[in-house]
């Protein structure tokens, strides 16, 4: 991440007169004539003047304008102790969105593991019922709609079955966002080709498509 340093802002008076007056300054600058300008900032120092112009014929006027440097603006704080509060305050920044993603990841591993736990507990069932296609049983991450896809956080070359720790989610036609899949789904399986059946062991069992 890039760290910005506070800018310096310098100070500059300026007083325009002519025989007669001392002309208002809040044209140019604040009310006791003096303009603020950040260096690099789209104001880089240049101050526009806007003068009456004469009217009479051969009669030049003659204005005098006085421009004087006057540092840079005063802060409670030196340069070095603002550069250094800045800083701190970056840091606090980067602190806090860092913990906000920790938070974050922390929130999609926790709904992983509830959305896999509902879709056993749907398959738990199905054992119970001795249902056999999945299709009946799992059901949407966002809806009541029986599951379409699968979501898997691996795939298993060569295995028949799926193990529960694959599982991230299960969704509808309604709810497939192939570009939004759940946190760490890396590939989907049509619950259509998910068979369940019991070989001294509670399988999902993967059908030739
Ligand atoms: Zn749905």
């Amino acid at each position: 991440m890039a760290t910005k340093t506070p800018r310096v802002k310098h100070r500059v008076k300026v007083i325009v007169t002519d025989d007669e007056y001392v002309y208002p300054s809040s044209r140019w600058g604040n009310k006791d004539g003096i303009h603020e300008f950040t260096e690099g900032g789209y104001d880089d120092g240049t101050v526009f003047l806007s003068l009456k112009v004469p009217k009479k014929l051969g009669k030049p006027k003659t204005y005098t304008v006085t421009v004087e440097y006057l540092g840079e603006k005063q802060y409670k704080q030196t340069y070095a102790q603002r550069v250094n509060a800045h800083q701190k305050n970056q840091d606090r920044v980067r602190k806090f969105k860092e913990e906000q993603a920790r938070l974050e990841l922390e929130k999609q591993e926790k709904e992983l593991i509830q959305r896999r736990q509902r879709i056993m507990n749907q398959i738990e069932l199905a054992f119970v019922k001795e249902g056999k296609e999945a299709v009946n049983f799992v059901t949407c991450d966002k809806c009541d709609a029986k599951a379409k896809l699968l979501g898997l956080q691996f795939e298993n070359p060569g295995s028949s079955v799926i193990v529960p720790e694959q599982i991230t989610g299960a969704w509808c036609e309604e709810h497939d966002n192939k570009y939004k899949r759940p946190f760490k789904t890396k590939a989907a399986i049509a619950c259509g080709r998910l068979e369940f059946f019991y070989d001294g062991l509670r399988q999902i069992y993967v059908k030739a498509s």
